[in-house]
Formats: structure tokens, C-alpha cells, sequence
């Protein structure tokens, strides 16, 4: 039985990496990517509401961890998106401090679902995370975001330029998504449901 997605649940919201609960018997699945990536998006069409995780038109605004309860003990965790310029050095901080604070933690990360642009080469922020992850050796897999917005002639041209500009491509598990066309939806919620091994 492939996980309820439909079964979700807003857990908390922290801005603080250490007042983060411990992980317990949960297992984590986290969201990352770059701000205005189509994360929220993305998630709400996972869990097929229209407004769980809140959609912007404005670019830098999630400065907390969200943490979102699935059934069998499965927890979503939507990382703050990164790479927003026009925040304050504080809020950068704040924001980066909040992503190293949670990989440092002593968590029962199953899955990263890493989220690129599926329009631009990947930004030095994303590529400094990709190389994080295979170094920490952490499970993670990329979702090329708003393909709706290609054709299929400009996303295989894309394909090709992120195998040259992604380090490690040909290791990488990919899928190319849209939040506005469920594109690639079910293959992220099969992918999902395979780390987290759950059965009804
Ligand atoms: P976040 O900052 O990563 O959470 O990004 P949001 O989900 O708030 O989306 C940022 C902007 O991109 C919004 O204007 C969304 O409507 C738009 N967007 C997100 N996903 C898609 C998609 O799959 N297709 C299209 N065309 N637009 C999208």
C-alpha cells in the first residue's frame, strides 16, 4: 500500500534549529531547494490540498522548518528555501543556520528531495548542496520543478546541461515534476513510499 498522502497533517513550525523536537520513532523525509522553486507547490500537490504549505508570489518568506506528520510514523520536514538575495544578511544566516542546524542534528533522515528549477542551470547554492550530501553520504534524489513551463524539446536540452553542470548526475535519482500538471507526482510518491517502506 503506497503511503495516504492524503493523510497529512501540519505538525509545527520552528525558526530556531534547536528547539527542533527529537526525532523519536520517526522517519524523516526533508524537502530542500532554492527559494521559489515551486517547494510549497510541490508539497500540496503531494498532499493534494490546496494550501498546507503556503505559496508565494513573493520569493524568501519561509524562515522557519516546517514538520508535517504523515501516517506510519512518517514526518515531512519542509527546509527554508535558500538563495534569496534579497533578504538581509541576518535572514541568511538565520536561514542557513537553520538548515546546517538540522543536518547536525542526530535525525532519522530517510530521503532528501532536493528541488531544482527545471529552466536554469542549478545555482552555486544548490550545487554546494548536492556536494554536501553525497560527501555526508545522505539519500537524495533531485525533483526538477515547473516542467510545464518547457516543452519536451527544451526540457531533454535541460536534461543535458544539468548532466554537465550537476556534479555526480549519472548517480543522482531524478524526476521531472510540475505542481501545475501533477507531472512526475506519482513517480515522487512511489519514490517516497519505497525509502520509507510503508505498509498499511
Ligand atoms: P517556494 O518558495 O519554493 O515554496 O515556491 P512556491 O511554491 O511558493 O512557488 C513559487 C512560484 O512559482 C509561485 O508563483 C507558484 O505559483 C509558481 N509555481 C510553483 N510550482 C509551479 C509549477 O509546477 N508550474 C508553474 N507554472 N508554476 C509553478
Amino acid at each position: 500500500m503506497p503511503l495516504p498522502f492524503t493523510h497529512v497533517s501540519f505538525e509545527a513550525a520552528y525558526g530556531v534549529a534547536s528547539q527542533l523536537p527529537a526525532t523519536d520513532h520517526h522517519m524523516e523525509v526533508a524537502f530542500a531547494g532554492r527559494s521559489n522553486v515551486g517547494k510549497s507547490s510541490l508539497l500540496n500537490k503531494l498532499f493534494n490540498r490546496k494550501s498546507l504549505a503556503r505559496v508565494s508570489s513573493v520569493p524568501g518568506k519561509t524562515a522557519t522548518i516546517n514538520f508535517y506528520r504523515m501516517a506510519g510514523d512518517v514526518r515531512l520536514v519542509d527546509l527554508p528555501g535558500y538563495g534569496y538575495a534579497r533578504v538581509s544578511k541576518n535572514e541568511k544566516r538565520r536561514y542557513s543556520d537553520l538548515i546546517g542546524g538540522y543536518f547536525e542534528q542526530d535525525r532519522n533522515i530517510v530521503l532528501i528531495v532536493l528541488l531544482i528549477d527545471s529552466r536554469h542551470a542549478p545555482s552555486k547554492d544548490d550545487i554546494n548542496m548536492i556536494e554536501f550530501l553525497v560527501e555526508a553520504e545522505y539519500p537524495f534524489l533531485i525533483a526538477f520543478t515547473k516542467s510545464d513551463k518547457l516543452s519536451n524539446r527544451q526540457i531533454k536540452e535541460r536534461m543535458e546541461g544539468f548532466k554537465e553542470e550537476i556534479p555526480y548526475f549519472e548517480d543522482i535519482v531524478t524526476v521531472t515534476t510540475s505542481a501545475e500538471t501533477g507531472a512526475g507526482i506519482e513517480r515522487l510518491k512511489e519514490l517516497i513510499s519505497d525509502v520509507t517502506g510503508y505498509t498499511d
